[in-house]
């Protein structure tokens, strides 16, 4: 099979539980909450043989490393997330690749010297926070979008396992949006304490009053995952149905790194046809042109609903220019407010803005509470909600990607209500643990033992979650105080990939660290009542993080653009 498809199935091996002490749960009620995926220290399960992601490990001729890493620091990636790696996890890195690779100080130069002259080239950008109006103008103030200089080393297995995934999640979320009292009473407590999934509850039981029903259904989705180191097992994070970012910008890292494999594969050892081609722009674009197809208005137009200020904006132009330059589809971009103030909903139901009846509404903003900072705002996601345009996301499809209906959907015999046999086990092999509060034996456990959890609340877009002690703390005030508010979170088992070193470009400088990734495999949906359009894997989101600590503090982490090396 070429690079880049992917359709087989992968058997994961053979995994038995040999202990369950460390939860010393006797109760079935308690003991139904287990997963296999767990890792031992969670129960005790096979050992572990070797991790999936790992960037291609370099050895540096004459080179210092720029930050030392110590193995037992907490790392800071991004605005709030943490992660603590086990030195002992170095050691299986190098079995994934042909060979460690030299890399003197020159070519190290070059590399970077010829990878900042290709994004700039090639529109691998985004807006430069620096200037003033690099959010709002196109063309001003434009920085390279941070990437890793060379793609990180990927499990092949792996990666046609999250393939496989990708139409039977699709496929998923259309049908768990047709169930509007599953998502009504698995949120309703959630509702009660927080106003955001509060307020997207209200549009989704204004849609249930009126009957309104989607006929043409589109999801732009991606679904993330990392690999935990402990257990080999392909986990997932979270499935995005809105706002799925840098479809634009990671094909561009895709291209960018097999053009310095295409240049500099000889001396590093590595062949650029081992990263899988991207499409996910264009795959996206396509079922954005082929939803404005089923709407079978010639005049109408796509319009992509943005932030008022928004530095990511090439990632999205990326996607309406090719709408525009294959399809010849007509794109306009508004705010929620301005969608506000112009828009209107015609007699026959239709959304039209200035004049123009709007086909597909694309959201590239409206996950946040951020994003409705007045009634406008929300007045403008009702106002599209209740027309014929085709939302992507719908109401509904927004409500399934919150990670309490992740959660939901992690609970035994769920998945079931949904899908064939087959595709519950596909399925339930990528789940990690996933509780709500209400688990007290769970709960406790993440008192004692915060390093091997995640708390999330229902937010999108990084920065949300809650790590260490401060879970700890957060936990023991939920439960003195706050009984009610533990509605608003969910818990999740830590997943632990392995880090390895990494070049990371940042405002073209190279910053040498250890790093783990994240893989993000983008699918597109498109169904008009009984029949499925399109169902397919569109491409890959592969995000690099990194973060240093010292004794003083922690110093700030970063995550960057990354793309695959198949291994
Ligand atoms: P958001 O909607 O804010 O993107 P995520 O669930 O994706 O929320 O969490 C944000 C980031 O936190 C992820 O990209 C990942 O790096 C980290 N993270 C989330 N869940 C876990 C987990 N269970 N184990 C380890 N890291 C996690
Ligand atoms: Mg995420």
């Amino acid at each position: 099979m070429g690079i880049g498809s992917c359709s087989s199935s992968i058997n994961h091996g053979h995994i038995a539980f040999s202990n369950l002490s460390s939860f010393s749960s006797s109760s079935a009620t308690h003991r139904r909450h287990y997963n296999p995926n767990y890792p031992s220290k969670f129960i005790h399960i096979f050992p572990r043989e070797v991790a999936g992601f790992a960037q291609i490990p370099l050895r540096i001729t004459g080179c210092q490393s720029m930050n030392s890493f110590s193995s037992s620091l907490p790392l800071s990636f991004g605005d709030s997330e943490s992660i603590e790696t086990e030195g002992s996890r170095e050691e299986v890195v190098p079995k994934l690749f042909p060979a460690p690779l030299s890399i003197s100080p020159l070519l190290l130069e070059k590399l970077v010297y010829d990878a900042l002259v290709w994004s700039s080239l090639n529109g691998l950008v985004v807006g430069d926070k620096a200037v003033k109006k690099s959010g709002t103008i196109p063309g001003v103030g434009m920085v390279h979008a941070p990437f890793s200089l060379l793609p990180s080393a990927l499990r092949e297995s792996y990666w046609k396992q999250a393939c496989d995934l990708t139409p039977i999640f699709n496929e998923l979320v259309d049908r768990v949006s047709l169930d509007g009292e599953f998502l009504q009473n698995s949120l309703s407590r959630t509702k009660k304490v927080d106003a955001f999934t509060s307020r997207l509850l209200d549009i989704h039981s204004k849609m249930m009053e009126i009957n309104k029903k989607e006929v043409i259904r589109l999801g732009l989705h991606r679904s993330d995952y990392m690999v935990d180191a402990e257990t080999n097992l392909l986990l997932q994070i979270e499935l995005n149905t809105i706002s799925s970012s840098f479809p634009g910008l990671s094909c561009l890292v895709s291209n960018l790194h097999r053009y310095l494999l295409n240049q500099h594969g000889k001396e590093l050892g590595l062949d650029s046809n081992s990263v899988p081609g991207n499409a996910a722009v264009r795959q996206f674009a396509e079922a954005l042109a082929k939803a404005w197809t089923e709407y079978d208005n010639e005049r109408a137009v796509v319009m992509f609903v943005g932030q008022p200020e928004e530095r990511n904006m090439y990632d999205q132009h990326w996607l309406s220019f090719l709408l525009k330059e294959i399809h010849s589809v007509n794109t306009i971009r508004k705010t929620l407010s301005e969608i506000d103030a112009e828009g209107e909903l015609l007699l026959d139901g239709s959304l039209a803005i200035g004049g123009q009846i709007v086909a597909v509404v694309y959201f590239r903003a409206g996950y946040s509470p951020n994003d409705y900072p007045s009634e406008s705002e929300w007045d403008a996601r009702l106002m599209i909600e209740q027309s014929t345009t085709i939302k992507c996301p719908s109401i509904t499809y927004h409500l399934v990607g919150t990670k309490k209906i992740q959660q939901e959907l992690a609970k035994p015999m769920v998945l079931e209500r949904f899908l064939e046999a087959e595709e519950v086990a596909k399925l339930r092999k990528c789940f990690a643990g996933l509780w709500s509060l209400d688990d007290s034996e769970i709960t406790k456990h993440a008192i004692e033992r915060p390093e091997l959890f995640v708390l999330k609340p229902q937010r999108e877009g990084g920065g949300n979650n809650i790590y260490g002690d401060d879970l700890k703390e957060m936990l023991l005030k939920l439960q003195q105080e706050k009984i009610e508010e533990q509605a608003a979170y969910i818990l999740m088992q830590r997943i632990f990939p392995t880090s390895s070193l990494s070049y990371l470009i940042r405002e073209g400088i190279s910053h040498e660290n250890q790093a783990i990734s994240e893989l993000g495999i983008y699918g597109a949906y498109l169904r008009n009542n009984d029949k499925v359009i399109m169902n397919e894997q569109c491409g890959y989101l592969m995000r690099t993080k990194v973060s240093s600590s010292n004794e003083g503090g922690v110093a700030a982490g970063f995550a960057v653009l990354d793309s695959i090396y198949l291994t």
